[in-house]
């Protein structure tokens, strides 16, 4: 028999260990089901392994914090799903609303869609409802974006760098708007994000 490499027999027993989980692991912005907007069940489609996160904004027109925005979540999804598309559900696996309120879209583990050339298979597509080339982010909705980025980084083990925009990936948008984009530019979200997984660990 051969001898067993002591670094291989370390490498084993630590894996029998049982793994502890931390109250601080858990996610921090709680997502509202898709039941709350009242969702039509999607059509059957590729699934994925995400490996990065990329965030949008609806673009188009602006919605007021006091909108609706589960009838707007819904009107998205017909207009995905129709002749106009028809694609399988909402392009978007998560969706923030202007006063905050965080929704799920389509399947995380579902293939997201786009109107541009890049291909979207492996991403996490989080959008903004509205149009941040003419809303800006409130203090509120920057907490809940870095708080939801840091939520999906831990729980998909996907690494704050790869986190982007749609414009990184496409020179055929402004997406997620002049505003939102900003703060990406200036290595804010990036930077807030890292700051925000380091806590968990303190
Ligand atoms: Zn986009």
């Amino acid at each position: 028999m051969k001898a067993i490499f002591p670094g291989a027999l370390i490498y084993f027993v630590f894996c029998l260990m049982p793994v502890p989980v931390r109250a601080a692991d858990a996610d921090t912005v709680v997502i509202q089901p898709r039941s709350s907007w009242s969702a039509d069940e999607p059509r059957p489609y590729k699934q994925h392994e995400l490996t990065r996160i990329t965030v949008h904004h609806e673009g188009g027109r602006i919605l007021p914090p006091t909108a609706d925005a589960g009838q707007r979540l819904k009107n998205i999804q017909i207009w995905s799903m129709g002749p106009a598309r028809n694609w399988t559900d909402i392009p978007y696996h998560i969706l923030i609303a202007p006063d905050g309120t965080v929704y799920q879209g389509r399947d995380v583990h579902t293939v997201g869609e786009t109107n541009t050339e890049y291909n979207p298979e492996g991403h996490l597509l989080i959008s903004f409802l509205g149009n941040y080339t003419q809303q800006k982010l409130d203090e509120h909705l920057l907490e809940v974006l870095t708080d939801l980025l840091r939520d999906m980084c831990l729980k998909y083990d996907i690494s704050p760098d790869q986190i982007a925009t749609h414009r990184d990936y496409s020179a055929q948008t402004t997406c997620p708007g002049e505003d939102i984009y900003s703060y990406f530019k200036s290595g804010y979200i990036i930077k807030e994000v890292k700051r925000k997984i380091l806590l968990k660990d303190q």
